[in-house]
């Protein structure tokens, strides 16, 4: 039987992908919502490829050019905070969560009922609201399925064995655009060379987080969250090809690894079947074929927001939160071409020792909004004193 799906982001690169499985496997799902950004057209037009029932856009005012676009489709739709909530409401088997940033915590949170399973692409849920987050996931029974390729081969790489006896949970990086670029090189880079990511073609702010390498710390602690792993037993390892996506290193000295080729539609079709594997008319990993597989540690002197973000999951409570916040304003005045690379970093650590809030982790998502909130409130007064 066919599973209802909603997906969060459809827009976005991540809900392309997905729209691309689904429609490898049209047979295997009912598209029941999609929510997108602010693109109607966009939207519309995923809506009518996938044949969803419902369509919402996050922004009001888009609300009239979505409704004109998907004018004698009998697909209904609306615009604004309430209309991707009544996406969120509307019965669904799976809900695949992409919406981008901090944005995507409340639907993904109010997506969260019984009986449903959520393939979870949005790391930021678990990062701005970890605690409570998966506390309202296991008192409501809802299974997490990670989308993320590094949490997606780390979940299975983790069912060979048993917690207790994981010595290491590595997560690979790619290294981003500048892994071989002297720090004096980097400091002078833009947002575009920024975004020229290597190997996946992503969203914008992932792309500038995957080149400071905060996107590896925010997997760290998504790592923590998901797997119930703590700090000391999660690590990061730089793997230019990609292939190699997360290892489990065991107490016995045996290690488990997940590889693939690096393309998104792998962990987001194992997602959408709660992990079973099903046929996928994809290219096949040659290992002949690429030859060798590098690794090197990541060089935290060029890219400290790596250390800031395992120094945040060290301290636990509210401090993934605060870095989070600070990290997105940090960002996209690095994107705004306000600001230089390495201003990035110096604003996240300035909040993330200035900050007030430290203390319990928020136990709610209100709470965990209010601090997030005060964090992006200060690295804002931070931004005049960095321009550049
Ligand atoms: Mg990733």
């Amino acid at each position: 039987m066919a599973r209802s799906l909603t997906i969060l982001g459809a827009t976005g690169s991540i809900g392309r992908s997905t729209a691309d499985v689904v429609l490898a496997q049209r047979e295997k799902f009912q598209v029941e919502a999609v929510v997108g950004g602010r693109n109607a057209q966009a939207l519309a037009e995923t809506a009518k490829r996938l044949g969803a029932r419902f369509a919402a856009l996050a922004d009001e005012s888009a609300g009239p050019d979505l409704r004109q676009a998907l004018g004698g489709t009998g697909i209904a739709c609306g615009a604004g905070r309430s209309a991707v909530l009544e996406a969120v409401d509307r019965p669904a088997d799976v809900v695949l969560a992409a919406i981008s940033g901090t944005a995507g915590l409340e639907p993904t949170h109010a997506a969260l009922k019984s009986g449903r399973r959520i393939a979870l692409a949005n790391k930021e849920s678990l990062v701005c609201a970890g605690s409570a987050f998966m506390a309202d996931a296991r008192r409501l029974g809802v299974e997490i399925t990670p989308v993320d390729s590094e949490h997606n081969a780390l979940d299975h790489a983790l069912s060979a064995g048993r917690n207790r006896d994981v010595e290491k949970a590595v997560i690979t990086a790619s290294g981003g655009p500048f892994r071989t670029w002297s720090r004096d090189q980097i400091e002078k880079a833009d947002a575009k060379q920024a975004s020229a990511h290597p190997v996946w073609s992503m969203g914008s702010k992932i792309n500038i987080d995957s080149a400071t390498l905060m996107n590896k710390g925010l997997e760290l602690i998504e790592a923590h969250h998901l797997f119930d792993l703590e700090a000391e037993r999660l690590d990061v390892l730089v793997h230019p090809e990609a292939i190699v996506h997360g290892l489990v290193q065991w107490t016995d000295g045996a290690v488990t690894a997940g590889l693939a080729l690096p393309d998104m539609k792998v962990p987001i079709a194992n997602a959408l079947h709660d992990g079973v594997r099903l046929f996928m008319d994809l290219p096949r990993l040659d290992l002949a074929a690429i030859g060798r597989l590098t690794f090197e540690r990541a060089d935290e002197a060029r890219f400290p927001c790596l250390t800031l973000a395992k120094a945040a999951l060290q301290a636990g409570g509210a401090m993934p939160t605060i870095l989070n916040a600070a990290n997105e304003i940090a960002v996209e005045a690095y994107m705004a071409g306000e600001i230089g690379f390495y201003a990035i970093s110096e604003i996240v650590e300035t909040v993330c020792s200035t900050s007030s809030a430290g203390g319990k982790a928020p136990a709610t998502v209100p709470d965990a909004l209010a601090i997030d909130g005060e964090a992006r409130a200060l690295a804002r007064r931070l931004v005049p004193a960095k321009r550049i």
